[in-house]
This record gives C-alpha cells, sequence and structure tokens, in this order.
C-alpha cells in the first residue's frame, strides 16, 4: 500500500449513506493499471447497487462511467502506458467463455468477477474495499485490471469520454445493436436521462424520422428535444395512445425503455406498431412483474429485448462513438446537467430518485 491516500466516494453497507473518505490503493501489480480519473458519471446503477436493487459486495467504491490518465501500469500492460488518457470498461469480456466464443462480449461470464475482488483498503481503519461494477470511478485514483481500460479517443475531452463508459455505449448500443433502428422508423424513448439521452441522439444519427420522449417530468422538455426529439411527452395512463396518435394510429416501430419498471415496460410495448420491436435498458428490481395475455402476444407481433452494456463491444464501438462526436453528431456533454465534486454525489442521488435532471458528472 502506497503512503499517500486518495479521495472516494465509499458505500459502507447497502442501504447506507455513502462517505466521502481517504483510501490507500496498492502499486499495479502485473496486469493492473493505476488510473487517475478526470471525470466520472453518476449512473443509476450507482444507486441500484447502494439501495440494493443491484447487489455486488460492500464495502464498495462505486462509479463505473469514467476517463482519466494512467499514472502507472503493472508488468505485461501493452496496451496503454503511463500518460495515456483511458476509458474505464466496467464489464471487460474474457475472451475465453461460451458468450465471448459468440462474439457476444456483453454477456461474459465474467465480466463482473473483479467485483469480489479486494481492491483498496479504508485509510482511516484499513478495512478491506471491493470495486463496485469492477472499476470504483468514484474516487481521485484507481487500480484496475488492463481489460478495464481502452484508450481514450483522440480529440475528445476525458470529461466527454468519460460519458462513453456507460451512458453513451448504453444509450447508442440500445439504438444501433439491439433494436437496429433503420432510416425512416419512428422511435419512442422512455426515460429522459442520462440514458435516455445518448438514445435519442442515437436515434437522430440512426435517421429516425419521428422521434418521441416521454418522461415522468415536464422540465426535460428542452434536453429531450436538444437531443433529437421531435415530439415531448409527459407520461400518463395515455401515454401509448398518444403515441400512436403521432404515428397515424400505428404507434412507433421502436421503443427503448431506459427506467426498468413494470408500467413503464408494458406501455414501450403498447406504444409500437404491430410487428414493432421494444428494447428495455433500464434496470428494474424483481418486484417489477410485466404480465401479457397469449393472445395479445399473437395479435400484435411484437418482439420485446433486454439489452445488456447496449449489447456494445467496448474495444469495437468506442472509436465508431469518436467519430460521431468528431464530426459533430454525438455530443456527450449534451447529457450533462450539473457538475459536481465528491461529495455532491449523495445530492445527485437524490436527484436521480427524484426523477430530475440528466447525467451529474463528478469532475476531479
Ligand atoms: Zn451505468
Ligand atoms: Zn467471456
Amino acid at each position: 500500500m502506497t503512503a499517500m491516500a486518495v479521495r472516494a466516494a465509499v458505500l459502507p453497507a447497502v442501504g447506507a449513506p455513502l462517505e466521502v473518505t481517504g483510501i490507500d490503493l496498492p502499486e499495479p501489480g502485473p496486469g493492473r493499471v493505476r488510473v487517475r480519473l478526470a471525470a466520472a458519471g453518476v449512473c443509476h446503477s450507482d444507486l441500484s447497487l447502494s439501495n440494493g436493487t443491484m447487489r455486488l459486495p460492500v464495502p464498495a467504491v462505486l462509479g463505473h462511467e469514467g476517463a482519466g490518465t494512467v499514472v502507472a501500469a503493472g508488468e505485461g500492460v501493452t496496451h496503454v502506458a503511463p500518460g495515456d488518457g483511458v476509458v474505464l470498461n466496467w464489464a471487460p469480456s474474457c475472451g475465453a467463455c461460451p458468450a465471448c466464443a459468440r462474439g457476444e462480449v456483453w454477456l461474459c461470464a465474467g465480466a463482473l468477477d473483479g467485483a469480489a475482488q479486494v481492491h483498496a483498503r479504508r485509510a482511516d481503519d484499513g478495512t478491506d474495499l471491493y470495486p463496485g461494477l469492477n472499476v470504483a470511478a468514484f474516487a481521485e485514483e484507481t487500480v484496475v485490471p488492463a481489460s478495464c481500460v481502452l484508450p481514450a479517443p483522440e480529440g475528445v475531452p476525458l470529461a466527454d469520454a468519460a460519458l462513453l463508459g456507460c451512458a453513451v455505449l448504453t444509450g447508442y448500443g440500445a439504438v444501433h445493436h439491439s433494436a437496429r433502428v433503420r432510416p425512416g422508423e419512428t422511435v419512442a424513448v422512455f426515460g429522459v436521462g442520462g440514458v435516455g439521452l445518448a438514445a435519442l441522439q442515437s436515434a437522430r444519427i440512426a435517421g429516425a424520422s419521428t422521434i418521441v420522449a416521454v418522461d415522468v417530468s415536464p422540465a426535460k422538455e428542452e434536453l429531450a428535444r436538444a437531443a433529437g426529439a421531435t415530439d415531448y411527452l409527459v407520461a400518463s395512463d395515455t401515454t401509448a395512445r398518444q403515441i400512436r396518435a403521432l404515428t397515424g394510429k400505428e404507434g412507433v416501430d421502436v421503443a427503448v425503455e431506459c427506467v426498468g419498471r413494470a408500467t413503464t415496460i408494458r406501455t414501450a410495448w403498447e406504444s409500437t406498431r404491430r410487428g414493432g420491436r421494444t428494447t428495455v435498458v433500464g434496470i428494474g428490481g424483481k418486484d417489477q412483474q410485466v404480465t401479457f395475455n397469449a393472445l395479445e402476444i399473437f395479435h400484435w407481433g411484437r418482439t420485446l429485448s433486454g439489452c445488456v452494456y447496449g449489447n456494445s463491444d467496448p474495444a469495437r464501438d468506442l472509436p465508431v462513438l469518436a467519430g460521431h462526436i468528431r464530426a459533430g453528431r454525438l455530443d456527450p456533454g449534451a447529457l450533462v446537467t450539473e457538475r459536481i465534486a465528491l461529495d455532491g454525489i449523495p445530492a445527485a442521488f437524490d436527484n436521480m430518485l427524484a426523477g430530475k435532471g440528466g447525467r451529474a458528472l463528478v469532475v476531479f
């Protein structure tokens, strides 16, 4: 352990408030990399880990969407070197499991193996700490497996690159890899948070004609329209009917659900035309039961798909996203509604719970 501690936001136990405190990181051993964070986005999955909707070993340093600069690389690390800008990848693939063999690296069986390995200690009492979703980005510095860093794309500021690691890859992938939106198709995006805003921008890139954004908050209309929404609806009991009215009574070709609630998934599905496709990106709890009757499944001929990390291969997709950014088609910075310090993360969690804002970005 090094003598100098770095500051980090630690989740002491599920349900407990985050504590900003000093942590001691080890020198990176073989195959590991030490990264100084430039920025880290606050994602809904961090909130889900803190309140127990998703379970991983604790106490943990949360944060899984970040970018920074390599300060040290252990033996055998060849694809990045000290001084390089990197994007953190919270879902590294092992290359050896059946999913990886099929090329479905986002379903890698070993993606979260690192989450069960102690990566740091609290500076005050020496308690072992786990790295949340592998990368422990809510910290001034982190030490991660080399497979969890990708070279940052050239010409993209690290604060923007941070968002590529989760929200943008997920939202873009939902539209391009899962729903496979084609030019001229109509799209509805449910939930205008970081992922939803990325999905709206991606629908615009795909050449969608009508792009409907739906959110419980009327305050997000401007944000949604700037991201490409042609129509904005405040969620209600009649949302599906309103969407059909906007699309010649047909329903949209594609619905992208970024909320993870049973009612929203059901509404998204009902908003699509016969034969339409619904991609569920939102991560909900086990208590969220969605029901369908057998006759309607037959009658509507619709597809309902899950989507993990945008069905993305980060190594393949990051350069593609960078190309869209450099061409001015994709703007990760437009997802950010608040720039905060580490101490601001609990308030950012409260905002997410209340359905306010887009992405909060921790800037170091
Ligand atoms: Zn995330
Ligand atoms: Zn694998």
